[in-house]
């Protein structure tokens, strides 16, 4: 029998879900994007991927779609919607030209190899581009996201239960209360200074008689190459910071520190200059005014956050460096989607 709470939170889904398929049926959402004016939406993927595939390695929360749903997600767009390149967003930003009122950007985060793998020939298939996000750190598989190697942790372990850091008591004895235990465990890291979060990883490798993290098993993200090939293809790429930490939990200076490092080491790799940044994790509270100003000194063009919803002109040059990103999650079935890039977020969940 399910919970009253259960119950009503699965009908409000349910209420939510046939509200949002209406406009997609009646192909609305387009019109509805339209009728709000020249605007930007940009959408944020992670890893374009099959989660449930047996080889799968990381955290199954972090991929946005497979890519049969990506494919019929862009599909969706160059039917419905205007793709933009961040050179036209900067040129919109920099009041050099106007952009459409149904102007849609694709921006990846981190730097997955099931970027350039998957997501780069159904891109290149539609003639569109991107924007890839590097956490550099990361690239040529030198180390593992931490969320990742806690995935892996909690799925392999001989354990059933025990007395974890950070969480206390839990029992994790089938796929499903591994799965939940692993989720619980990194969003509650996530709020941890870094040298922490550090510490309170290798107590979860001894807790889970598990090898600390020291690297992912080779593919799981770009090469430097991938990455070259990647920005003459479909991608334009864009820093992340070296180590993907939440920059408002550093001090100024090792957060400018980070930011600069990520943009000199693709430019390096590049051999030209790196304009665009995205804030790790980029929830309100993970950057703000003092970071946007770090950006701005460092010749950085644009900046994006993680909060989805539709950007107009008067907001995209007051905010240049914060610009709003809608998340794309795996469950995302189309009606969902086409709300998302309608710019009507504040209605969802996610
Ligand atoms: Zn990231």
């Amino acid at each position: 029998m399910p919970q009253p709470n259960s119950l009503k939170t699965r009908t409000t889904t349910m209420v939510k879900r046939q509200i949002l398929a209406a406009p997609q049926r009646l192909g609305a959402w387009p019109h509805l994007r339209r009728l709000a004016g020249e605007s930007l939406v940009g959408l944020l993927y992670h890893r374009i991927d099959d989660p449930d595939r047996p080889e799968f390695y990381g955290y199954r929360d972090n991929v946005s779609a497979t890519r049969e749903a990506f494919a019929t997600q862009l599909d969706y767009l160059v039917k419905n919607f205007d793709v933009v390149t961040l050179d036209d967003c900067i040129a919109w930003i920099e009041g050099r030209a106007p952009l459409s009122s149904r102007a849609v950007l694709i921006t990846f985060d981190d730097g997955y190899r099931d970027n350039f793998i998957n997501a780069a020939p159904e891109l290149a298939a539609r003639n569109l581009r991107a924007v890839l996000f590097a956490a550099t750190a990361f690239m040529d598989d030198q180390a593992v996201f931490y969320w990742d190697w806690v995935a892996e942790a909690f799925r392999w372990c001989s354990q059933t239960e025990a007395e974890l850091p950070l969480l206390g008591f839990t029992v994790f004895d089938s796929p499903q209360t591994r799965r939940r235990a692993a989720q619980r465990w990194i969003t509650t890291a996530k709020a941890l200074l870094d040298e922490e979060k550090r510490q309170r990883i290798n107590d979860l490798a001894d807790c889970l008689q598990v090898l600390p993290p020291h690297g992912p098993p080779p593919g799981l993200h770009m090469t430097w190459p991938e990455v070259g090939a990647s920005a003459r293809d479909c991608f334009d790429i864009g820093a992340h910071t070296v180590n993907h930490p939440i920059v408002s939990r550093l001090s100024i200076d090792e957060a400018e520190r980070e930011i600069a490092g990520s943009k000199t080491t693709l430019e390096n790799v590049l051999g030209y200059p790196v304009r665009a940044f995205a804030y790790p994790n980029g929830q309100p509270g993970d950057f703000g005014p003092e970071h946007e100003a770090i950006l701005q000194k460092l010749d950085f063009s644009i900046g994006f956050a993680a909060h989805g919803g539709l950007t107009f002109a008067a907001e995209a040059r007051q905010k240049r460096f914060a610009l709003r990103r809608a998340c794309i999650n795996n469950p995302d079935d189309l009606p969902r989607f086409a709300a998302k890039v309608a710019g009507a977020t504040r209605f969802l969940d996610s």
